[in-house]
């Protein structure tokens, strides 16, 4: 059986194909948001309780390879996958998206996280478009720029004192971000290097209205053999297995 750690729109289309050519494939949610897109196959709910845990579920369920799909940002995951596989023997891959590149025109600056962020905000206007997700948010919970909040599920305090928040996900338009930002007067967009399609609209929309985008770089990850798309994840599972 093959266990993909998703949380991600590439973990469900690999689920999707793989359940589609015939293998058995469950895959693993950390249970964050609380109405997760489901993808096809098998699913489980919530942490495994670190390496040691993830490495006893890999034993009980006889896991014969892993896909950690998990998104960009979730470093700890990756790294307890590495150590889990490593100490079972068992093959693991990591699928992860390329990340979003500058065109020119862009006005992007890249910090290194989500504090750096808050401390640049303010040099780039009064009101600005947070898409960093909820987890992020705390490190803007002293900035005196008005803030446009858009998350996925409700997010916990504390949060900037003046802002608004949307619920809601992707995928987004550029006409929609557009509207978005032109309704709510944007100064700056703030955005992690998810990367993919799912969520670049506001990045095109910030291009076409020559806003500036702060976005928080990539975090460090362990190193382990990487594909940056699903059909290379296939094609790796077909002979992992
Ligand atoms: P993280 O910091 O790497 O993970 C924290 C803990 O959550 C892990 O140690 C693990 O608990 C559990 N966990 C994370 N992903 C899991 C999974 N797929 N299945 C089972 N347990 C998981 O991750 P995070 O940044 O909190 O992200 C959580 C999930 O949301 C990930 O699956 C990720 O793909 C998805 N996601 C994250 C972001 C983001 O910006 N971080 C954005 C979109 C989606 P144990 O140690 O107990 O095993």
């Amino acid at each position: 059986m093959l266990l993909i750690l998703g949380g991600t729109v590439e973990a469900r289309t690999l689920a999707a194909a793989l359940v589609q050519h015939g293998v058995p494939v469950t895959s693993s949610l950390a249970g964050r948001v609380a109405e997760p897109r489901l993808p096809a196959g098998a699913v489980r709910v919530g942490g495994f309780g670190g390496p040691q845990g993830l490495a006893a579920w890999l034993r009980d369920h006889e896991v014969t390879a892993v896909v950690d799909a998990t998104h960009p940002f979730a470093g700890r995951i990756s790294a307890s996958a590495a150590e889990a596989c490593q100490d079972e023997g068992v093959p693991l891959l990591r699928l992860e998206r390329p990340g979003w590149v500058e065109r020119p025109g862009d006005r992007w600056t890249w910090v290194d996280d989500p504090h750096a962020a808050a401390v640049a905000l303010p040099t780039f206007g009064a009101r600005a478009f947070l898409t960093t997700g909820r987890q992020g948010l705390a490190a803007f919970a002293q900035t005196e720029v008005w803030c446009l909040i858009r998350c996925v599920d409700p997010p916990a305090p504390p949060l900037p004192p003046h802002h608004e928040l949307i619920l809601d996900r992707g995928p987004y338009t550029l006409a929609g971000e557009g509207a978005l930002i032109d309704r709510h007067r944007i100064d700056v967009v703030v955005t992690k290097d998810s990367g993919g399609e799912h969520t670049a609209a506001k990045l095109a929309a910030a291009h076409e209205r020559e806003l500036p985008v702060i976005v928080v770089r990539r975090p460090p990850r362990v190193a382990m053999e990487t594909v940056r798309t699903v059909q290379a994840a296939v094609d790796w599972a077909a002979h992992a297995g």
